[in-house]
């Protein structure tokens, strides 16, 4: 059978030169908003709701943060846009450690341009990284991660903070390898985004954060986000000249060096300024 989709979202059936409309079957099974429109229905609707949400917050049920299950602040991302070698210290030592790049020629993030992370990958903190490859290398990378609020395209950096609806923290976990990014970086719970999303008026600059990495009480990655090469304002920029960006959309900035492996038992903490700290096992 040839099934094809035309005209206003119509299902069709394709016989030799025609088409026979058979959406009957599909009408009202699918759910009320099928095809779903690009972009995280939340953070479509995120600017009108923010007065909302304080405004509910007298009101609300108030639980210990210790004892609920955090998810990604993101639940629907259309996409994981995420910057390869984005601190010049991080380029520099996966340039000299053949563990990194793994004989393939290293390209600056001005060459080798962005890459996405398959949205199946992610979770929240509260859930355990799986190590799925064991013999393999699973790195930790720790990342400042932009959230998209307005869409756009051919965004100018002037104008990017209007199009951020917060930020967050992520980790974008990575097995060492010759594969695509996309292959090696996608796998199931490969990203980690959390605690939570902070909106832009609780940070004065998000190109300079302090943050860092340990695993198992020892410091592994402590940077600044001022040592961003493309700073969030030049990613969405960046990212814009390729991609629409819609709302939910995930920039992940890209991690400092220290990059080094985990293995099941981990225990991950990473600190952000104006954000918090997460804490991730590794199973
Ligand atoms: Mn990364």
């Amino acid at each position: 059978m040839r099934v094809c989709r035309f005209n206003a979202n119509r299902l069709g059936v394709v016989k030799g030169d025609t088409v026979v409309d058979v959406t009957d079957v599909i009408e009202g099974k699918l759910g009320a908003h099928w095809p779903f429109p690009a972009g995280d229905a939340f953070f479509a609707r995120f600017d009108e709701l923010l007065p909302q949400l304080a405004a509910a917050v007298p009101g609300g049920q108030v639980l210990p943060l210790s004892e609920v299950k955090l998810l990604s602040p993101v639940a629907n991302p259309g996409k994981i846009v995420a910057a390869p070698v984005n601190y010049r210290k991080h380029l520099d030592e996966v340039l000299t450690d053949g563990n990194l790049h793994h004989g393939i020629k290293v390209l600056s993030i001005q060459e080798v341009g962005l890459f996405l992370k398959a949205p199946s990958s992610l979770i929240g903190v509260s859930e355990p990284v799986r190590v799925t490859w064991p013999e393999r290398r699973t790195d930790h990378e720790i990342e400042l991660v932009v959230v998209i609020g307005k869409p756009g395209r051919n965004i100018t950096a002037a104008n990017a903070m209007q199009h951020v609806a917060g930020f967050t923290m992520g980790l974008d976990m990575t097995v060492r390898g010759p594969e695509e990014r996309s292959y090696r970086k996608s796998i199931d719970t490969y990203t980690v985004l959390g605690p939570w999303l902070v909106t832009p008026d609780e940070i004065a600059d998000p190109n300079a954060l302090d943050f860092d990495l340990r695993v198992n009480g020892e410091m592994r990655q402590k940077a600044n986000t001022c040592d961003l090469i493309f700073n969030v304002q030049e990613l969405i920029e960046y990212a814009s000249k390729a991609y629409t960006l819609h709302p939910g959309d995930v920039i992940m900035t890209g991690t400092p060096e220290g990059v080094a492996p985990v293995q099941a038992g981990d225990e991950i903490v990473a600190t952000m300024d104006c954000i918090g700290e997460i804490k991730v096992q590794v199973a």
